[in-house]
């Protein structure tokens, strides 16, 4: 441990512009991902704040934590999602119309367990991931999708290149908002892709956090926040061609924005959302700002809903014991004397702490069994799937806080009946 955890960045990491003011400071927080096994466990405090680059308009963090401390030892998993299990056959469909050959072999940047591999080796195409956290490609070896543990860079590509050839089809999703080494990641993307091949990258849509204040997206993890404009600008600077994007599904809201290495005709749905883009502010500094407030006056209201039912010496509980639930309890201070516990479906955190608020993770059985008379929502971005669980499942029909998007809202039972 002689490298520091973060430093802060004096220039954008897109285009080397320093002129990059702040958006928003949300407090020291320790790394959302780094839940504890024991609360006597140390865990560091590391700045967490957004700024816009004035010159390409990324708005992205100003510290940058070791990746090697984030990433090695991922508790995140894709399969665990219906949404992402279901976004997975979507996607690959419309990649696959969008490549030049009918048999492409293809290549998963950050491939996680091989979720969405799967749906391409289900249809008899060759696949390859690579994916840093040992533990997570464990799963896809055993899944049968071969998966290389390396973080992803112009070296790797090289490598395979060298040991499996040059790949039809190359996608990265959820990954150039997490590399700082993105350079390198969209470089290496481009070096292993033939010349008439089909790349995609996808990611949070960062006019939907703006529309929809999704503040509790921001983390250490999420280094880059990007517009289609900016995302258009980093391909651009690698002489790639952007040619068509996909509205995705996951966290909440995202843009699959495929790429070319040979230009090709460009959708008219790509430019009719870079002009809903450039309508609606989103490269605009003031916009952001505004932005940063209204997250502010939104924590104020959570936190005093939440209040109001704890007050009342009702039992509450957490749904979803994901990153971004980090940001969202550190930001607004709920903690354990909040919640009794939070509920997740992963096994893998089952037993740890939440970092810097100390609320102990555990399986929904055993987090339902306490009979709580209120939920908050922190995965929120999963509503639909958990609100059926609880209901077919739990029968819980109590209160059901909802923090996002927009306005924190409270369900009621009947409501929630009504509902599904
Ligand atoms: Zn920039």
């Amino acid at each position: 441990m002689n490298q520091p955890l973060f430093k802060t960045i004096s220039k954008c990491r897109i285009c080397g512009s320093a002129d990059i003011p702040l958006i928003i400071d949300l407090g020291d927080q320790p790394p959302a991902n780094s839940l504890r096994d024991s609360l006597r466990d140390e865990l560091p405090a590391v700045p967490l704040a957004l700024c816009q680059c004035g010159n390409c308009s990324t708005v992205q963090l100003t510290q940058t934590i070791e990746p090697a401390y984030l990433f090695s030892n991922y508790v995140w998993v894709t399969g665990s999602s219906g949404v992402a299990r279901e976004y997975s056959v979507r996607f690959c469909a419309e990649t696959l119309k969008r490549c030049c050959t009918s048999q492409p072999f293809v290549l998963e940047i950050a491939s996680n367990d091989g979720t969405f591999l799967k749906q391409f080796k289900n249809g008899g195409l060759k696949v390859l991931g690579v994916d840093p956290a040992k533990n997570i490609s464990e799963i896809a070896d055993k899944d049968g999708i071969p998966t290389l543990v390396e973080f992803f860079g112009v070296g790797v590509a090289e490598k395979i290149v060298a040991e499996y050839g040059l790949v039809d089809c190359v996608f990265a999703r959820n990954v150039i908002a997490h590399v700082e080494n993105i350079h390198g990641v969209i470089e290496g993307m481009a070096k292993c892709l033939k010349n008439n091949g089909t790349g995609v990258v996808e990611f949070h849509y960062s006019k939907v956090i703006y529309d929809q204040l999704h503040y509790d997206s921001i983390y250490h993890e999420h280094l880059f926040y990007y517009s289609l404009q900016s995302a258009c600008y980093l391909l651009e600077m690698h002489g790639l061609y952007p040619f068509d994007v996909l509205v995705s599904p996951v966290n909440g809201g995202g843009m699959a924005l495929y790429f070319s290495k040979e230009e090709r005709p460009r959708a008219h749905f790509l430019d009719n959302e870079l002009r809903k883009e450039k309508e609606g502010g989103i490269g605009d500094f003031e916009a952001w700002v505004n932005f940063g407030e209204a997250c502010v006056r939104h924590r104020d209201k959570l936190v005093r809903l939440v209040e109001e039912v704890a007050g009342q010496g009702e039992l509450m509980i957490g749904y979803g014991a994901s990153a971004r639930s980090s940001t969202l309890l550190n930001f607004s201070g709920i903690n354990k004397t909040h919640l009794n516990c939070i509920a997740d479906g992963n096994p893998l955190k089952h037993g740890k702490y939440t970092a810097g608020t100390d609320i102990p993770i555990v399986a929904p059985d055993v987090a339902l069994a306490k009979k709580p008379d209120a939920i908050l929502l922190l995965a929120w971005n999963l509503k639909d799937e958990i609100l059926n669980i609880l209901k077919d499942k739990y029968k819980f029909y109590g209160k059901i806080i909802v923090p996002l998007p927009g306005s924190p809202k409270v369900i009621n039972n009947s409501r929630v009946r009504r509902r599904l």
